[in-house]
């Protein structure tokens, strides 16, 4: 469970969140909202990868650890994007053991393998260069790269934003299934609505603070 308590950022010009007490419960969860009305904050802030102004962020009551802060955020969550973000000349394979490795966990090629398959891609797919792939194939190794790293904090930030109807209803299905089947926390910011009425529940920020979802 994650939970946020009366967490605050404070740019000189916006505030993007306001004093946001909140908690994430195993399953998914929709995080709507205009552009610029604080999601990606919000996303940053519980990974660990942003230090909020005030507040405080808790993983299973333990807080996102401060040494994060600094790194490559909070070695329980991983946050995915819209672009992917796959290194571009390491094969879907060492991407993969890129991440795990950097999170001090050891894998095998048959545990990439097996990651593969639970998104439903082949394990052959390890061998290929990420340019050479859809962008729904693309997600999917980035899902698969977060949950090979051990992750139980799954973060999406617009991760259907480049994808087409067919691509973004399997991510869906793939996030959906980790939160329902496999106990994931998982938080997608969406401003898809047939993304966001597939997760458990629903929410929307509006200038830093939380309003009726939809
Ligand atoms: P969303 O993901 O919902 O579009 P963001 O969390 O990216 O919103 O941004 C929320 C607000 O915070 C926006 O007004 C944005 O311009 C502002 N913002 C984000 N990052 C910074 C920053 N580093 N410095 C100043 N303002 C920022
Ligand atoms: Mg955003």
């Amino acid at each position: 469970m994650i939970t946020l308590d009366h967490v605050t950022v404070q740019y000189p010009e916006v505030t993007p969140l306001d004093e946001v007490d909140l908690t994430f419960e195993p399953g998914t969860t929709a995080v709507m909202g205009p552009s610029g009305s604080g999601k990606s904050t919000l996303l940053r802030v519980i990974s660990g990868m942003q230090r909020p102004t005030s507040g405080a962020v808790a993983i299973d009551g333990v807080s996102v650890a401060a040494a994060s802060w600094r790194s490559a955020g909070d070695p329980r969550v991983s946050l995915i994007h819209q672009d992917y973000r796959l290194v571009p000349f390491l094969t879907v394979a060492q991407n993969m053991l890129l991440a795990a490795e950097l999170r001090g966990v050891r894998r095998s090629g048959a545990d990439v393998g097996a990651m593969l398959e639970r998104v439903g891609l082949p394990p052959s797919m390890g061998r290929r260069l990420p340019t050479k792939l859809s962008g729904g194939q693309q997600q999917r190794v980035a899902i698969a790269r977060a949950l090979l790293a051990g992750t139980s904090v799954l973060l999406a930030d617009e991760p259907t934003g480049a994808l087409d109807v067919d691509n973004t209803e399997r991510i869906a299905d793939i996030l959906v299934e980790l939160g329902r089947r496999d106990g994931l926390v998982v938080v997608v910011a969406t401003h898809d609505p047939r993304v966001a009425e597939r997760m458990d529940h629903r929410i929307q920020l509006a200038r830093g603070k939380l309003v009726a979802a939809p």
